[in-house]
C-alpha cells in the first residue's frame, strides 16, 4: 500500500517537473510536501481519488506582465511582474510581493506554493499566492521606487481586492513601496478599499505589530519548541542570518528573551561578536542609513567583518535562525553547525535551508521549525489587519501580540500532534505540511472539482 503511494506521488512530482521545467525552487518546495504527505495518503484514499494533489500543484492563475518605468535620467526601463493566484480554498489569495532582481516564475511559484499551507496553518481564512518583479530597489531613489510601485499597481489593479487577493510585502518590499502601491491602487480604483494591501503604515490603516509579526512570530515557536525539551532562549547563543525585517525582529524579541545575538548578515557579509551584537546599530544602520552591514565594524570594532554570507554558520550557536532567503543554508553549513552543537534551527524566512540540510538536522537529532511554520506570524497578523479593516476598528500593540502568539502556539501544537499521529513524532516538516495540507483539501473536496 505505501509502496504504490510512494509510486504515484514520484510519479506526479515527475510530472511537476516535466511540466515546470527548470524551475528547481519550485520543484523542491513541491517535493518536500509530497513526500510529508504519504502517511496522510495511505491512511485516507480519498485525497488521490479525488486527485488533490494533482490539482494542488497548479495554480489557479498566474499572471505575468511588463512593467514600464522611467528612471531619474529620464531613460526607459522595462521590469518583469508576476502574481500567483495559487489557492484560494480557504479564503482569498494572500501572500507577499517581492522586489529582487533574482524574481522569476520559479521563485514566485514556490513561494505561493509554500504559502497556501502556511496560510492554511494561521487557521485564519486566507488562501495562497505571491507577486513580485525582477526590480532591483538597491540604489534606486524615492521617486524612481514610487513610479515602479504604481506602474506595477497600473497593471496589478486588474487582479486583486479586499476579497478578490491582497498582496503585502516581501523581501524589497516594506511599508514605503505599499504605500506607494496603496495610493495607486486608490486613485485606480476611486474608494479606499484599505483591506486590498497588508503592511500598511498606521496612518494608512495598518496594525500596530504587523512590521515586527515575522521575527517575533518565529522566536515565539522557537520557544515553544525548546521549551518542550526544557530549553530556552535565555541564556542562549542565537546567530540571525540577513539584517532586514524578519532578522531585526527576531533578534529584538531574542534578546527581549535573554539571549546572545553573535552575528547577523547581509548579502555581502557577516558581522560576529561573541560578546553580542548591538541591535539599535544595526536597526540604525539597515532601517535609517539604507547601508551594508560591513558598517558596523566602525563603531563597533570589537566586532569583525567577513565578506560573504556563508561563513555565517561556521560560528558555534545554541540557536540558528535563518532570516534572510531561500536555500542560504546547504548541507555543508548544516554540517558545521551540528559540530558546533547547535541545539535548534528556526526559519524566518521562505525555505532557507536546502532539502539535505533539513534531513541532516533531523537526523541529528536538531530541533527544527520549518518556515511555513515559524514564518507564519507575518501573514498571521495581515489577515488580523484585514479583519480590523473590515471591522474599521483598530486594535492595541498588546491585543495584537496576544493573538499572535495564541496563533504562534496553536501552529506548534497542531503541527506536534498531526506529526505523532502520522507515525513521525516531533518532526515539523511533516506535522505542519500535514496540517496545512488537511484543511485545504478538505475545503477543496467540500467545493467540488475546482
Ligand atoms: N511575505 C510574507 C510571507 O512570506 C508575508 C505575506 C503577507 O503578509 O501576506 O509570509
Amino acid at each position: 500500500e505505501t509502496e504504490n503511494v510512494k509510486n504515484y506521488v514520484d510519479h506526479l512530482y515527475e510530472m511537476v517537473k516535466l511540466r515546470n521545467p527548470s524551475e528547481t525552487e519550485f520543484h523542491q518546495a513541491v517535493k518536500e510536501v509530497f513526500h510529508s504527505l504519504i502517511p496522510v495518503l495511505v491512511k485516507d484514499p480519498t485525497y488521490i481519488k479525488q486527485k488533490v494533489l494533482d490539482r494542488i500543484v497548479e495554480p489557479e492563475r498566474f499572471i505575468t506582465f511588463r512593467v514600464p518605468w522611467v528612471d531619474d535620467e529620464g531613460e526607459i526601463q522595462v521590469n518583469r511582474g508576476f502574481r500567483v493566484q495559487f489557492n484560494s480554498a480557504v479564503g482569498p489569495y494572500k501572500g507577499g510581493i517581492r522586489f529582487h532582481p533574482s524574481v522569476n516564475p520559479s521563485i514566485i511559484k514556490f513561494l505561493g506554493f509554500e504559502q497556501i499551507f502556511k496560510n492554511a496553518l494561521t487557521g485564519q481564512f486566507i488562501g495562497g499566492a505571491k507577486g513580485g518583479a525582477d526590480f532591483d530597489p538597491k540604489g534606486k531613489s524615492d521617486m524612481e521606487i514610487m513610479r515602479f510601485c504604481q506602474s506595477f499597481m497600473t497593471e496589478l489593479v486588474n487582479h486583486i481586492g479586499p476579497d478578490v487577493d491582497v498582496p503585502a510585502g516581501d523581501i524589497g518590499v516594506g511599508a514605503k513601496e505599499i504605500g506607494y502601491l496603496f495610493g495607486q491602487y486608490k486613485r485606480l480604483r476611486g474608494a479606499y478599499e484599505a483591506g486590498v494591501l497588508t503592511g500598511k503604515s498606521i496612518d494608512s490603516g495598518g496594525s500596530l505589530g504587523r512590521k515586527e509579526a515575522t521575527g517575533y512570530g518565529t522566536v515565539y515557536f522557537v520557544e515553544e519548541m525548546l521549551n518542550e525539551k526544557d530549553l530556552s532562549f535565555k541564556g542562549s547563543t542565537v546567530i540571525v542570518s540577513g539584517s532586514g525585517n524578519v532578522s531585526i525582529y527576531a533578534m529584538e524579541k531574542a534578546i527581549e528573551l535573554g539571549a546572545t545575538i553573535v552575528a547577523c548578515s547581509d548579502s555581502g557579509g557577516y558581522i560576529y561578536d561573541p560578546n553580542g551584537i548591538n541591535l539599535d546599530t544595526v536597526k540604525y544602520i539597515k532601517e535609517v542609513q539604507k547601508k551594508r552591514i560591513k558598517e558596523y565594524v566602525r563603531s563597533h570594532p570589537e566586532a569583525r567583518y567577513y565578506e560573504g554570507y556563508k561563513g555565517i554558520w561556521t560560528i558555534p550557536c545554541d540557536i540558528a535562525l535563518p532570516c534572510a532567503t531561500q536555500n542560504e543554508l546547504d548541507l555543508e553549513s548544516s554540517k558545521k553547525l551540528i559540530a558546533n552543537g547547535v541545539k535548534a534551527v528556526g526559519e524566518g524566512a521562505n525555505m532557507p535551508s536546502t532539502l539535505d540540510a533539513i534531513d541532516e538536522f533531523i537526523n541529528h537529532g536538531v530541533l527544527f521549525a520549518p518556515a511555513k511554520a515559524a514564518n507564519a506570524g507575518g501573514v498571521a497578523v495581515s489577515s488580523l489587519e484585514m479583519a480590523q479593516n473590515s471591522a474599521r476598528v483598530f486594535w492595541t500593540a498588546e491585543e495584537v501580540d496576544a493573538k499572535l502568539r495564541v496563533i504562534m502556539r496553536n501552529i506548534y501544537k497542531n503541527s506536534m500532534e498531526a506529526s505523532s499521529e502520522y507515525g513521525y513524532p516531533g518532526n515539523l516538516v511533516v506535522g505542519a505540511n500535514i496540517v496545512g495540507f488537511l484543511r485545504v483539501a478538505d475545503a477543496m473536496i467540500g467545493q467540488g472539482v475546482v
